[in-house]
């Protein structure tokens, strides 16, 4: 099955070759976005079927960011796909160079089910733009989801153009297999291994957008109140089911108290005395990674940590209650592996330095926020540590912002997406170099006087 299917693409490309110009992919993208606009009703239930995600968040976070990525690479397509002219260098006078931007052929999008909707359409734009076939491979964790995606990409793209194949581990396994051009996985730090050991395979190239634990620095001098509510947003959106999303906090020790007030105030403030009511707050995608977050709370309390907000959850609806604990230590389960849930430790800092080297002795995040108004204490933070992005008194919004790159670096990913950053991730910069006068050739066989004083001069002029 999947490798009809990429046979049907790889062909596809082969009679498109030169016939899939800027105002094919503008139609191909201009399909899609109104593929999106019909199904929004169905794109809002499948999200509530698969993760309870409220109306407001599926709109924000799983439709806008694909509607935005088709109108950015609309307005900028013309620019992204243009041949480039570059200045010859000294060496290279009588050239003339350009660099032309092509498809890599045919290429391979496999998705999480965190964002079920928005990870697996979110990179087809980019594909799309930059000229490739693709196959999508969404979650099989988010079944609702995963059948829309299927129904809305036949809707509205050519068959041998755009395919969608549904499964899971098998599946993915299978298509890992497959000569793709470039493989782009949105995922677990586990499964990028995985997925980059099947690339070696076939040499194709890789975009990893992984995960793991996004640290947050609160310094004396945050403003609490908004430090609060943009940790609130952040953690407990999609119920802390966000790649992104705070992992924990390190709150400078004079300020902790005053913070963890703010922070409970405002959880009451979004969702009510009781949450599980709340229609703002999703549920935990399924019964495993319910267990094994009441488990990361459990074992951090049993080992002395403290419950100061929250706790509570219901198996059988899969909700879990915003949490908040202090007390964690190193050793803890919760302390070391991603939490991908709405739990959250606090751990009071007494010297930056040292929580500085911490977090530059772990694993690079994908994502780290510092709050703060102090502009030394910012700069700071920034040059000490090294992550896929820096949010400053916010979280989440840069994911938004399609004039930066966004991507991890080591164990939270390799590559770059959004933007002119996915359509290069899906394009392959072929460089063109035409000699014109043939100056060269001065420096061929047979050598001469002349040409070992002109291979001394040039040596000497740009050496
Ligand atoms: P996952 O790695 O378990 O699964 C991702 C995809 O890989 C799914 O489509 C799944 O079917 C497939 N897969 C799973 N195991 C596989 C295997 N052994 N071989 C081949 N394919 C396999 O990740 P998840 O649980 O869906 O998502 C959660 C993780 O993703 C978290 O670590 C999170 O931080 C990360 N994430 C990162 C980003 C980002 O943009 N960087 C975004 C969302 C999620």
């Amino acid at each position: 099955m999947s490798a009809e299917v990429f046979a049907q693409l790889a062909a596809g490309n082969a009679a498109r070759r030169t016939g899939f110009g800027v105002p094919e992919r503008r139609a191909a993208l201009t399909a899609l976005a109104a593929a999106i606009r019909a199904h929004q009703g169905e794109i809002l239930a499948a999200l509530a079927a698969d993760l309870g995600k409220p109306e407001v968040e599926t709109r924000l976070t799983e439709i806008l960011p694909v509607l935005a990525e088709i109108r950015h690479s609309l307005r900028h397509l013309k620019r992204w796909t243009r041949v480039r002219r570059v200045r010859p260098t000294l060496a290279m006078l009588g050239t003339r160079a350009t660099i032309r931007p092509e498809p890599k052929g045919t290429v391979l999008i496999v998705a999480p089910w965190n964002y079920p909707f928005s990870l697996a359409l979110g990179p087809l734009v980019s594909a799309l733009a930059a000229g490739n076939a693709a196959v999508v491979k969404p979650s099989e964790l988010a079944p609702a989801t995963s059948a829309l995606l299927a129904r809305l990409v036949a809707a509205s793209c050519a068959p041998d153009l755009v395919a969608v194949v549904e499964g899971g581990v098998e599946t993915s396994t299978e298509l890992l297999a497959l000569p793709f051009d470039h493989i782009f996985f949105t995922g677990s730090p586990a499964v990028g291994r995985v997925v980059m050991a099947a690339a070696a395979k076939t040499l194709a190239s890789v975009t990893l957008e992984l995960g793991g634990k996004s640290p947050v620095i609160v310094g004396p001098g945050a403003d609490l109140k908004r430090t609060a509510r943009a940790l609130a947003w952040g953690k407990f959106a999609n119920a802390g089911q966000t790649c992104i999303a705070p992992d924990h906090v390190f709150v400078a020790r004079a300020v902790e108290g005053d913070f963890l007030a703010a922070l409970r105030a405002e959880i009451a403030r979004m969702y009510g005395g009781d949450p599980q009511g709340s229609r703002s707050f999703a549920r935990i995608v399924n019964t495993r990674h319910f267990a094994r977050l009441k488990a990361l709370i459990e074992g951090a309390t049993a080992a002395g940590a403290t419950l100061v907000e929250g706790g509570a959850g219901d198996a059988g609806t899969r909700y879990l209650a915003p949490t908040v604990l202090t007390g964690t230590t190193g050793e803890m389960a919760i302390s070391r592996e991603e939490i991908f849930g709405p739990v959250l430790p606090v751990i009071a800092y007494d010297d930056l330095d040292a929580v500085l080297e911490e977090i530059s002795a772990g694993e690079k995040p994908l994502a780290l926020y510092v709050f703060e108004r102090d502009r030394e204490v910012i700069a700071k933070v920034q040059a000490a540590t090294s992550s896929g992005a820096v949010g400053v008194n916010i979280t989440l919004a840069h994911y938004l912002h399609l004039n930066l790159p966004f991507g991890g670096i080591g164990n939270s990913g390799l590559g770059a997406a959004h933007g002119e950053w996915g359509f290069r991730a899906f394009s392959h910069e072929k460089p063109v170099l035409e000699d014109r006068f043939s100056s060269l050739s001065l420096l061929m066989p047979p050598y001469t006087g002349l040409s070992a004083r002109l291979a001394r001069l040039v040596q000497r002029l740009i050496g």
